[in-house]
């Protein structure tokens, strides 16, 4: 099949099915089908890696020219992108297909996709439920084989529990392996982009395209560049994870989990032990600080990065307005939605003057003691087990009027961002008709041993 005959054949599944799903906010056919054909044209000429002629699904988070690039806000409703985020940039230089953008939380703030401006997304497995968030419209994509792969990002979970209510694979890199030059900041000291596929093979082969040092992104890692599948191909042995380590937290293990999910969890954990791993207890005693912390940092972050949208370099402007700072004012009362104000007002909060020892400082202190745990438990172990979400799709609309609900789906992911580790989550079979995702945390840089192991378990 030609790249042009398989982009076609996504673009009309799209055509069909989106309307129901809101998974893409847009698609420029011809434009896809034109790159298409220049792959189609390298494949004949024997210039072809991995992902050349291959569609994909960008979140609408990162700028891509000449594309609408939303966040999934009505700020940035009809922003035009004048330029290229590096992931897209180097998804081109790959060959990759661009089949469109897809919905998200507004600025990738929520669990659901309901913050969003342009509705919400449906989860393909039951459409009267939630596909997670913030990455839930690349996870909708992906789960109604609208694209074969997407991006998304994480901050705090937004690519491993849309991942696990989806029933794909999708992997958090290590904070810095992956550019944030052009991906629209939220909590810049956790936002990472990864890849959401259908299996840990695919995910290592769009993290290669993805992953690499760049000097446009001053959070960026120097490293050498690395084949993220090269474990993929060993020889399958009868026991393929003999002498790996895993941890299993017993704060994953106590309360606060579905108990459905925790049966899916439980079987997997068998499962790993008869490829021949063993299981070691460990602890994290401050993840249950890691929700509290990380609502005071993601939103002090967030709200100096908001700052930017005022109304007068790009993205919404009020129709009338008194004076200047009535403008500013109207800007942003009309363009940001209600969970995106809350979560400035939170932010300029704790950064006050007066509130920042107390909040502030002290998240800060804490972000540290849950690196420090983690640091402690792989001393014990190679790869961390548990669950991604404490419970599976929930119903539209059950947590939209409660956001300390919504924010307690984060609490098993969260952690991983502010320690800045490797986490994903991969498919570990289904509670009551509907997708449970196992999580696996990794060292640093451990994404090729992570990605490994979900492939044996796969
Ligand atoms: N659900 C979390 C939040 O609302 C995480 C979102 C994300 O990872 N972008 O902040």
């Amino acid at each position: 099949i030609s790249s042009v005959e398989l982009t076609q054949l996504y673009l009309d599944r799209i055509n069909r099915l989106n309307p129901a799903i809101n998974a893409y906010v847009s698609t420029q056919p011809e434009r896809s089908l034109a790159q298409a054909k220049a792959a189609d044209a390298r494949l004949a000429a024997g210039d072809a890696g991995p992902l050349t002629g291959i569609p994909l699904a960008q979140k609408d988070i990162f700028c891509a020219e000449g594309w609408l690039t939303t966040c999934g806000s009505k700020m940035l409703a009809n922003f035009v992108s004048p330029y290229d985020a590096t992931v897209i940039q180097k998804f081109d230089a790959a060959g990759a297909v661009n089949l469109g953008k897809t919905n998200m939380d507004e600025f990738a703030m929520g669990s659901s996709n309901e913050t969003s401006f342009f509705g919400p997304v449906k989860n393909p497995w039951d459409q009267s439920r939630v596909p997670g968030g913030s990455s839930g419209g690349s996870a909708a994509a992906v789960a109604a084989r609208l694209a074969p792969a997407a991006t998304g990002t994480d901050t705090g979970g937004s690519i491993r529990q849309p991942a696990a209510l989806c029933n794909l694979t999708g992997l958090k890199p290590t904070y810095g392996v992956v550019s944030r030059w052009g991906m629209i900041a939220f909590a810049s000291s956790l936002d990472q982009a990864g890849p959401m596929a259908r299996s840990a093979e695919d995910c290592g082969l769009l993290l290669n395209a993805m992953a690499g040092f760049d000097p446009k992104d001053s959070t960026s890692l120097e490293r050498p560049v690395e084949d993220y599948t090269r474990e993929l191909n060993a020889p399958a042995a009868a026991k393929p994870l003999a002498g790996l380590k895993i941890g299993l937290p017993k704060e994953f293990f106590g309360e606060g989990c579905d108990a459905a999910v925790m049966a899916a969890i439980q079987a997997a954990i068998e499962q790993y032990k008869a490829l021949g791993a063993e299981m070691v207890e460990v602890s994290l005693p401050n993840m249950k600080l890691s929700v509290p912390a990380y609502y005071v940092i993601a939103p002090a972050e967030a709200s100096s990065n908001l700052s930017r949208f005022d109304g007068v370099r790009y993205g919404y402007r009020a129709p009338e307005y008194d004076s200047l700072d009535d403008m500013y004012a109207k800007s942003r009362a009309q363009g940001f939605g209600a969970e995106v104000k809350r979560r400035i007002l939170i932010g300029t909060y704790v950064l006050s003057h007066g509130y920042y020892d107390a909040y502030y400082l002290q998240a800060q202190r804490i972000r540290r003691l849950i690196a420090e745990d983690f640091v402690a438990a792989f001393k014990q172990c190679d790869v961390i087990l548990g669950p991604t979400s404490p419970s599976t799709a929930f119903k539209l609309g059950d947590k939209a009027g409660d956001p300390v609900q919504m924010y307690l789906s984060d609490i098993y992911t969260i952690a991983v961002n502010l320690a800045g580790l490797p986490g994903m989550s991969l498919p570990c079979g289904f509670a009551e008709g509907l997708p449970v995702g196992l999580q696996l945390i990794g060292n640093y840089f451990d994404e090729a041993r992570l990605l490994n192991v979900a492939h044996r378990y796969q």
